[in-house]
């Protein structure tokens, strides 16, 4: 047991202990803590499809005619109607041959990548990729080259030294839009790299995903290159306000993947309305209103980046919803967020081994859902509390 306080008084005295906060309300623009109102600024609920009426009604009605329960794992009784209507409605919707749903993100990135590449393979992956895909990276047994972020020369670079004693298949697996820093990948490039050196491109969108594109098809659309990405992965805990994953991609990687990734084979499958939640998530985003609400979500994003560049801070090269403020060490990041709390603006401080050594960070998320009143007084508040601090040392 000794182990276990000694390992937590470490992280504590390094201030890099992590701990849990209570939301006591619903998913919205503002919720509570500790029995007072704060504005939510650490969401990935950026559409405010959360709580939104016609998910809630999709849920409840799913779970009235089918039980709240799945029943077990796809191959054995657990695949509901209800899951291949889904799976419908993303190829349709990302215009592929079909379409493979899991749990979450993290269990599609270990299933996608284990179940289709294994140790005579070579992945080039982004340094900024997501935890999930670096851990499918493992379970694969894959050789793998990470080339420094968005670096489209190094990763060329890695790629014809590799080609010179080409073995294996090769995968080239990047985020769409980055969750630390809010950039987008130059899709175009890895496109023709992909092309160019004969290798699989995987897209995770998990953050782009109903956000970006006119449809809100995300990260690919947005660039204008859907048909070009072998291996579309998304999720729908993010902008599609519910929960859950998918692979879209063509007939004979999902056949293989149905019998090759164990995170799909040996977990009971979604429940059903979880499932009626997403069919519901996927046609509104794909409507007028989705693209309203993308449309006032890019406003709040733009008033809030300006004011906060007007003011000198760094907000990391982002071009999205997710806006970095670079705070640099643990300490002044961890108050900061503290104070802010206080201020009744809730939004996450940002530490290693999240985001490297040295680029701690602030980390706001906009959602459509904020009003742009509400989104000048944070930045305001923001701008002010780090001012104050710099002043205090
Ligand atoms: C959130 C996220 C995931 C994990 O998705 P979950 O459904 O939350 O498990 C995977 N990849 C990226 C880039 C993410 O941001």
């Amino acid at each position: 047991m000794r182990y276990v306080e000694q390992q937590l008084a470490d992280l504590s005295a390094r201030n890099m202990l992590r701990f849990l906060r209570e939301i006591e309300s619903a998913q919205g623009p503002y919720v509570q803590i500790d029995g007072s109102d704060c504005l939510l600024l650490c969401s990935n609920n950026y559409l405010g499809l959360a709580d939104h009426p016609l998910l809630i009604d999709a849920a409840c009605r799913a779970s009235r005619d089918f039980g709240v329960g799945s029943g077990a794992s796809r191959l054995v009784s657990g695949s509901m109607s209800l899951h291949h209507r889904l799976e419908d409605a993303i190829a349709e919707f990302k215009g592929t041959e079909t379409a493979l749903l899991f749990n979450n993100g993290y269990a599609a990135n270990c299933g996608i990548i284990q179940g289709l590449f294994g140790p005579d393979d070579v992945i080039f992956s982004d340094s900024l990729n997501h935890a999930s895909i670096i851990d499918g990276c493992r379970l694969s047994g894959a050789r793998v080259e990470i080339y420094p972020h968005n670096d489209m020369q190094a990763l060329e670079e890695k790629l014809s030294e590799a080609a010179c004693n080409r073995r294996g298949r090769w995968l080239i697996v990047s985020d769409g839009v980055f969750s630390m820093d809010g950039d987008l990948v130059p899709i175009e490039s890895l496109v023709e790299l992909k092309e160019r050196y004969e290798a699989w491109l995987m897209i995770d969108d998990a953050h782009g995903g109903g956000v970006l594109g006119d449809r809100g098809r995300g990260t690919a659309e947005h660039f204008g290159c859907l048909s070009q990405i072998d291996l579309q992965m998304g999720t729908f805990g993010k902008a599609f306000g519910s929960f859950g994953a998918y692979l879209a991609a063509s007939r004979s990687v999902i056949d293989l993947l149905i019998n090759r990734a164990r995170s799909f084979i040996y977990s009971t499958s979604l429940p059903p309305g979880v499932v009626a939640a997403n069919l519901a998530a996927l046609k509104l985003v794909d409507s007028a209103e989705g693209k309203i609400r993308r449309r006032q979500l890019e406003e709040n994003r733009r008033l809030f980046v300006d004011r906060l560049q007007e003011a000198g801070l760094d907000v990391c090269g982002s071009s999205t919803q997710i806006v970095p403020i670079l705070t640099r060490e643990p300490q002044p990041t961890m108050d900061a967020a503290a104070r802010l709390l206080d201020r009744g603006i809730c939004l996450s401080g940002i530490r290693p081994p999240t985001v490297p050594v040295g680029r701690c960070r602030l980390r706001a998320t906009l959602m459509s859902e904020h009003k742009p009143q509400e989104i000048v007084a944070a930045a305001d508040s923001i701008v002010g509390l780090l001012q104050e601090m710099e002043a205090d040392v």
